[in-house]
């Protein structure tokens, strides 16, 4: 795990080469024709995902791309795809078929996609075969070579292919678009080396890589300077982030750390195993001032049988032992989960376990899902999968019992006043603007599109399952 500094400067100094060379080549045709290149980036999957778009944005705008409002009116398109479920990847495929008709009409257009869906053998064989107007694919490990591959492609007018299985190498100071002037996203660390068994995220983002702290630092500071709030920390596994840099390091110390940088006032992180919180991580969160009292703690299923074939490497009562842990440090901890319901094997009397995991560590928010076979899982491979009618059942009744919990820790906000950051203006009504409270729960309250990115103080005047009313005081 260890990291060359060399060889990132030099990559990024080759990449900058063909950045150049391409924004060489956009602005002729600006001054030719009057018109910009355009581009349309569609982002699936996560919040990793949505961050490495911001790389492609930059890397694009930095060659002299601007954004298209359309997708069909873009010159250049690119699809930074998921395989966590299939509803994504069935869509990527849907939106290939529809761009096929586009490039009939605009033979120009280049098409590209990358992420973790072209990290998959099968992937990559059906798009060479079915969707020949694809110009480009390439993979997680070498995303930073967007410019070098629109190159080879336009000197060699074929399409190019440059899929990578692993990769150690982390390269530093992409240009970077970000979505929000007031809060970012920080990769702390790239891959996971836990394997559950139904995941195909080890498979395609590879094993752990942890960026050394300073790096991580810089570039707070920077965005810091920039004006940023709000860090979002990412890693598949934030508690594991520094094994294997060499330094005495580990993601509590990040915290603190990151916590001392002046401008930055809310810290968040995603996502935790539980298997590796320590005490010392539970303590940074209490002492961190900045830190928000949220934690996501996936504990997927609570019966042990089903945790152990999952390979998720707790029981529930590890599990639920943690979570009085974090409660009795940080008493208003917001705790959030994901669920999945319908592993192979998975009976309803073994649903009651989960049931009861609910009831006890009241959660104030889930991801739940129906199981989902991904092939390349060895989960994929138990002979043991769920009928989808009881999947179904089973789920409803864990939704049952989650929901009037959320619903009450929700309304125990009511009358009480909360710091909020303003995010958006709200989707339903233009008057209202959606904010979030530190612990993560989202608030809708009067405003206008001004008020974006400040906080303020919000009382909360009514609650609903998935989110609360204010107004400002
Ligand atoms: S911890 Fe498990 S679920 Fe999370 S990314 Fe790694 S293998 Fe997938």
């Amino acid at each position: 795990m260890e990291r060359n500094n060399n060889v990132s400067a030099e990559q990024l100094a080759r990449q900058q080469e063909f950045m150049k060379k391409i924004r060489e080549i956009n602005d002729e045709y600006f001054n030719r024709t009057g018109k910009k290149k355009s581009m349309f980036i569609t982002t699936f999957g996560c919040q990793m995902n949505a961050h490495d778009s911001e790389k492609l944005l930059g890397m694009l705008k930095e060659m002299g791309y601007e954004e298209a409002q359309e997708e069909k009116d873009a010159d250049f398109v690119i699809y930074n795809t998921c395989c966590v479920r299939e509803n994504a990847e069935n869509k990527v495929y849907g939106n290939l078929g529809y761009l096929k008709h586009q490039k009939r009409e605009n033979p120009e257009m280049k098409i590209a996609i990358c992420g973790c869906m072209m990290q998959q053998e099968s992937v990559l064989q059906t798009i060479k075969e079915k969707y020949k107007h694809v110009d480009m694919v390439f993979g997680t490990f070498n995303l930073y070579k967007l410019p070098e591959i629109m190159y080879i492609n336009i000197e060699t007018k074929a399409p190019v292919f440059d899929i990578w299985k692993e990769h150690k190498e982390i390269v530093e100071d992409l240009p970077t678009i970000r979505h929000f002037k007031y809060k970012a996203s920080v990769n702390i660390m790239f891959g996971c080396n836990n394997f559950c068994s139904y995941c195909i995220v080890p498979y395609v983002r590879g094993r752990e890589r942890s960026r050394c702290p300073e790096d991580i630092l810089n570039e707070i500071r920077e965005l810091a300077k920039d004006g940023v709030k709000e860090i979002t920390l990412l890693g598949q596994n934030v508690n594991s982030y520094g094994l294997g840099l060499g330094e005495d390091i580990t993601f509590a110390k990040l915290l603190r750390m990151v916590n001392e940088i002046d401008g930055i006032e809310r810290i968040r992180f995603m996502t935790s195993h539980p298997k590796d919180l320590s005490d010392e991580l539970i303590y940074a969160m209490r002492d961190c001032k900045k830190v928000c009292n949220h934690i996501h703690l996936p504990f997927q299923a609570g019966n042990n049988d089903i945790l152990k074939a999952m390979n998720r490497k707790y029981t529930k009562e590890q599990y639920l032992e943690l979570v009085e842990k974090i409660k009795k440090e940080i008493p208003d901890i917001s705790l959030t989960t994901d669920i999945i319901v319908g592993f192979p094997g998975e009976t309803s009397s073994q649903v009651d376990d989960t049931i009861d995991v609910i009831k006890k560590a009241r959660f104030n928010g889930a991801f739940t899902f129906i199981y989902s076979k991904r092939t390349g899982t060895p989960a994929a491979e138990m002979k043991n999968q769920v009928d989808e009618k009881e999947a179904k059942e089973n789920f409803n009744r864990v939704l049952d019992a989650l929901n009037p919990i959320i619903y009450e820790l929700n309304c125990q906000k009511v009358g009480k006043t909360y710091k909020v950051l303003a995010d958006d203006v709200s989707n339903g009504d233009k008057e209202y603007i959606t904010g979030r409270l530190e612990d993560n729960s989202l608030v809708h309250f009067k405003g206008d599109s001004s008020m974006i990115g400040q906080i303020f103080d919000v009382k909360i005047t009514d609650c609903k399952t998935f989110y609360l009313i204010g107004e400002r005081v």
